[in-house]
């Protein structure tokens, strides 16, 4: 039995005398014999019944926990000692739990942890139960507590549990994080989703929500940070603090977060609550708070009028963490950050880095109502919050920086990016069921995010923004501190758009995979139109998509755009339950300056595939008249042009001769949609010279207009980086020799020739590519020494351009070295390696070999590592590659949070087979003649 392996009264004195500040933190630990942090449990480990159950009837055998345990409170005490090279941290927790059902089991989740039961008492009758048993059940990540009376129906009982852990199990989880070259460290957590229970024994259930009082224990010349504002705090006798902080309100474990720093901190008070709103950073980094800090606190006072709903915590704090697995975490009322997602230097940080903090800060805080008030049930609906989250983040950004445009970006970064991986069977629906720990880390992908995100657009397009502003606030209010499953949404918006059935039109949506294809007909006599419905994917694919319950067809609202206005209140639906709708058009198309285009402003996630002369005519439209349209709706024609062909839905020659407009393209958002498709055409091609004289032709007068030049709006400044790089990636001359002297004269002489913000990531890209060793090594220690970190990510990216084989393999060397590639920057350091043809197969190699190596040090259930190796693979285009990265995942079946990722690798090289049998010979006969 468990109980046999707790060491004996004696040694237990005996250790809590050397270990004299250890066991004064209330005990915490004194009975542990060996290192904290250790994965096997002081307990017994289980994979077997621990007695003769009926198969099923175990509650330990369950991937949840049992329904008869109610988690109500937490008393959390933690000392994380992480001081010089210490590693570990020491926990005590009391949870209160309400008993719904007769039992002798009391479940609670734990992962990498030492752990004992103190006690097991009536909180009433303070009695105790006594423990019969207590053992780790390993593979649901349970621990079993058994006890000898049993706990009665209606009860509520305190479990105290001691236990250990180690700080340095990767970069999630409580743990400490390095800095300044790895002099310094600060102990932080990140647990969302299944994480908690690595730093502390919980019921790490979103929807087993409960109140939670935190101690944290540390020296006393660091902070102490949590969700809640002090309580009290004073030094103990050991010379160590002791910081209590308040009672928090009902949260998911997920939520909680503990932070002992040497940090500093600029303040804001909100208005009207009168509420601190804090930006923290670690020392030295004060003078990047302050963009952070205004936006952030405008846009928390603005979103408590937008949901009707004030933030119901005492204090918000905003912290940087110098080592961040992902981009940010809600944590309420302590959102964490990776550097730079909040971190802004004027002169320093460039102008995509501001727009990328504001839609992060606005992001965070928006999950400040949607998941943290009102949580998704389970992780099946994880789009309920990062689908909303992402599309408030434009609401929020959109309402203090307008001149961000960043709704007119909308389908350019959230549609546009995810519509490839949502056009192949390995795709999933935005509402997925999910079980595994693996699994719930792989769903945080951009179906949940962008697609979650373009779909609620598209849904306040056809409501009406006010409509949809109050059936949120009726939701928030009807669920705030509880759970909600998304129909309930749905009911909620549909209490208050009574014209639409609101939950048959979303269901189409986020209850199947993919997107449709609307395909449009003209009839010339009658001056109708006739649009229709199909599945948007590969005509080629072979893989059957699996059965859908709406048979891959969609609600689709489809508003358009003429030359004598736009749809509004009024528009044609195609229904799910038939394929087509006809109705007659509102101009006259035979007419030769009339037309009529679809899905006004890209708010609809689907593509449109008209008649070929309706694209010549809208071709020559925007020759002659760019603003005919504006930029959003000419975003989405070039990105609709430039997808189909290679699923075979129109011919390139179409497409290619649509595209020509962009000789005349000066807006930002077109060129952002059609870039990364004008790359992957490059990729594929044996011959891409005639490629690249076509592309520059398309970019000439805007390169020619912008490029290497000052000023100009925001988006003229994205812009000018943006087709910046598509001239120099498509080799260019007069873009890279600009690019490559420039970057020669900052490496010889940076005093007097700083890198200009707006050009750095071009320079370092793209100037990098041919230049010696002794410069690679000038350019990595300047990287070193930067202490802005959005100036760093432009010097990881370019370190990663060389065509020379020691720079590449002195980089990967590198990326091993934890002293010289933190954590969180590893995954990035290879995509970047990945994306440089010349050291593809060199880091293809390389992460074949490491890969146990890599995943030892990332983690298996880490998404980040489980689209590492799928990350290269996908970049590959033959038969022969294709059997070697079967080959690969067959030797390591086990794919952790990387399932899906090895399956999306694995369709696109099959993809880029295709094309090539397909189209190269198609693309390079219009090149031939056209170019
Ligand atoms: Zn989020």
């Amino acid at each position: 039995m468990g109980s046999t392996v707790l060491i004996s009264k004696t040694k237990l004195i005996v250790l809590c005398v050397s270990g004299a500040v250890i066991c004064s933190v209330v005990g915490i630990a004194c009975w542990f014999g060996r290192v904290p942090g250790s994965t096997s449990s002081n307990a017994s480990k289980s994979t077997q019944n621990r007695e003769d159950f009926l198969p099923g009837t175990a509650p330990w055998l369950n991937l949840h926990l049992p329904a008869y345990t109610v988690p109500r409170h937490y008393d959390l005490v933690l000392y994380p000692d992480f001081y010089g090279t210490n590693s570990v941290f020491y926990g005590n927790v009391t949870i209160e739990i309400d008993i719904k059902q007769a039992t002798w089991y009391l479940l609670v989740h734990i992962k990498d942890l030492n752990v004992k039961v103190k006690s097991v008492t009536n909180k009433l009758t303070k009695s105790s139960y006594g423990v019969s048993d207590q053992w780790e059940y390993d593979p649901n990540q349970f621990y079993v507590v058994k006890t000898k009376a049993v706990i009665e129906e209606s009860a509520t009982v305190l479990l105290e549990l001691q236990f250990d852990g180690s700080l340095s199990n990767g970069i999630v989880g409580f743990y400490k994080a390095f800095y300044a070259n790895n002099t310094k460290a600060m102990a932080t957590s990140k647990f969302e989703p299944v994480d908690a229970r690595k730093a502390f024994p919980c019921f790490d259930e979103p929807n087993l929500k409960a109140t939670f009082t935190t101690t944290l224990i540390h020296k006393p010349d660091f902070t102490a940070l949590s969700n809640m504002p002090v309580e009290n705090a004073f030094q103990r006798p050991d010379q160590l603090n002791q910081t209590r902080f308040q009672k928090s309100v009902p949260m998911s474990t997920y939520l909680a977060c503990f932070i002992v720093c040497k940090c500093t901190y600029k303040e804001k008070i909100l208005s009207p609550s009168q509420k601190k709103f804090r930006v923290y950073a670690v020392e030295g980094s004060e003078d990047q708070i302050d963009y952070a800090l205004d936006f952030g606190a405008n846009v928390t006072e603005y979103f408590e009028t937008y949901f009707g709903l004030e933030y119901p915590l005492p204090k918000m704090d905003m912290i940087a963490i110098p080592d961040f697995v992902s981009g940010a975490m809600e944590h309420w009322g302590l959102i964490t950050y990776r550097e730079t997602n909040l971190l802004y230097k004027e002169g320093v940080s460039s102008p995509s880095n501001k727009q990328r903090i504001a839609e992060v800060v606005a992001h965070e805080l928006a999950h400040q109502w949607f998941g943290n008030i009102v949580t998704m049930d389970w992780w099946d609906d994880l789009w309920l919050n990062e689908g909303f989250a992402t599309f408030m983040a434009y609401v929020g950004t959109d309402k203090f920086e307008p001149e961000m445009e960043v709704f007119s970006q909308f389908a350019s970064i959230e549609a546009h990016t995810v519509m490839p991986e949502d056009s192949v069977a390995s795709s999933h629906p935005i509402i997925v069921p999910v079980k595994r720990p693996e699994d719930i880390s792989a769903v945080f992908d951009a179906i949940s995010y962008n697609k979650g995100a373009s779909v609620i657009r598209m849904l306040e397009a056809f409501i009406g923004a006010e409509i949809f502003g109050d059936g949120l606030k009726a939701y928030l209010k009807r669920y705030q501190y509880d759970n909600a499953k998304t129909y309930q949404l749905w009911e909620s918006i549909g209490q208050h758009a009574k014209e639409w059935d609101i939950e048959v039109i979303m269901d189409t949506w986020t209850k199947q995979s993919g997107y449709p294809l609307i395909t449009v007909a003209y009839d010339e006599n009658t001056n109708n139109i006739t649009a229709s419905q199909m599945l948007c994917k590969d005509t080629a694919e072979t893989i059957d998509w699996p059965t859908s319950i709406f048979d891959y067809k969609w609600e689709v609202p489809l508003h358009y755009i003429t030359n004598s206005g736009g749809s509004d209140s009024t528009f044609p639906w195609i229904h799910h339950n038939s394929s087509t709708v006809e109705f007659v058009s509102p101009v006259d198309l035979k007419q030769a300056g009339n037309w009529l285009k679809f899905n006004k402003n890209n708010t609809g996630y689907y593509k449109v595939r008209y008649p070929q002369a309706w694209w010549e005519k809208l071709g020559t439209l925007l020759k002659n008249d760019i603003e005919a349209l504006d930029a959003q709706d000419r975003a989405g024609l070039v990105y609709d042009a430039i997808t189909l062909p290679p699923y075979g839905l129109m011919d390139y020659s179409v497409a290619f001769n649509f595209l020509n407009y962009l000789e005349n393209e000066m807006h930002y958002v077109p060129w952002l949609s059609v870039r990364t498709n004008l790359f992957t055409i490059r990729d594929l091609l044996n011959d891409n010279s005639k490629w690249d004289r076509f592309v520059e032709r398309l970019v000439k007068n805007t390169y020619d207009s912008l490029a290497w030049k000052e000023g100009g709006s925001h988006t003229d400044k994205l812009l000018k980086g943006s087709i910046t790089r598509i001239a120099c990636g498509h080799e260019y001359m007069e873009c890279l020799n600009a690019a490559n002297s420039k970057f020669t004269q900052w490496v010889n002489d940076p005093v007097n020739h700083p890198l200009e913000v707006t050009e750095r990531y071009e320079v370092l890209t793209y100037g990098m590519k041919s230049i010696t060793e002794e410069q690679w090594d000038t350019v990595w220690s300047r990287y070193s020494s930067e202490p802005v970190a959005t100036a760093k990510t432009d010097m990881r990216r370019g370190l990663a351009r060389t065509s020379n084989e020691v720079l590449i393999n002195r980089y990967l060397s590198y990326a091993l070295d934890k002293n010289k590639v933190a954590d969180q920057d590893l995954p990035r350091v290879i995509s970047y390696l990945a994306a440089n043809s010349v050291a593809r197969p060199i880091v293809w190699n390389w992460a074949k070999q490491r890969y146990t190596e890599l995943r030892d040090r990332l983690g298996i259930d880490n998404r980040y590592f489980g689209r590492l190796v799928p990350g290269i693979a996908s970049h590959f285009t033959t038969n022969e590659m294709l059997e070697e990265v079967e080959g690969f995942y067959a030797l390591h079946p086990n794919a952790g949070a990387g399932k899906r990722a090895r399956e999306q690798s694995i369709e696109a090289i099959k993809q880029a087979i295709g094309w090539k049998q397909r189209y190269e010979n198609q693309v390079n006969d219009w090149l031939e003649n056209n170019v």
